[in-house]
């Protein structure tokens, strides 16, 4: 990273920020933000929870059915960080259609669920364990560290 030839722009966008608690570089994040929703508040909160409990991680791995935002290989555990929204969280005031256009929505909306659904049952069937935290938990600390004691307490695997 350090190597990387930057543009005058990119220098000017590469101002590291703490304020998420963790070293951001916001012309990257900006553009992973564009591609899927990604480096968000909530996902950061989580990081930086799990990442303060010791545990580490990989991000987005594309290898993997869905990408999971966080991989946890030696644990063999994917955890996803779904927005309450997009991903249907039940019976969450913030997963209630708009007024308007409610058919579009739930069209939308359903294909996306019946997508984790498929990847969770890919994943688990490469016997992964697939864990969940919606966007409205990240908010509780508590939340937030019996999901990094989950992780901890999990079996490793040795190769
Ligand atoms: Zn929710």
């Amino acid at each position: 990273m350090k190597s990387r030839k930057m543009t005058k722009q990119s220098a000017i966008d590469r101002q590291p920020t703490t304020r998420s608690g963790e070293c951001v570089d916001r012309a990257r994040s900006a553009h992973m933000a564009l591609i899927r929703g990604r480096d968000t508040k909530p996902e950061m909160r989580v990081r930086k929870v799990l990442h303060a409990a010791g545990l580490r991680y990989r991000l987005y791995d594309r290898g993997l059915p869905g990408s999971p935002d966080l991989v946890f290989p030696s644990r063999r555990i994917v955890l996803f960080v779904h927005g309450c929204f997009w991903h249907r969280h039940p019976g969450c005031p913030n997963a209630r259609l708009p007024k308007s256009r409610q058919e579009f929505w739930g069209t939308k909306l359903s294909a996306n669920v019946e997508r984790d659904a498929r990847n969770r049952a890919a994943l688990e069937a490469a016997g992964w364990s697939v864990l969940v935290i919606w966007e409205c938990e990240t908010r509780d600390p508590r939340r937030l560290a019996s999901l990094a004691e989950e992780i901890r307490d999990h079996p490793t695997m040795r190769k």
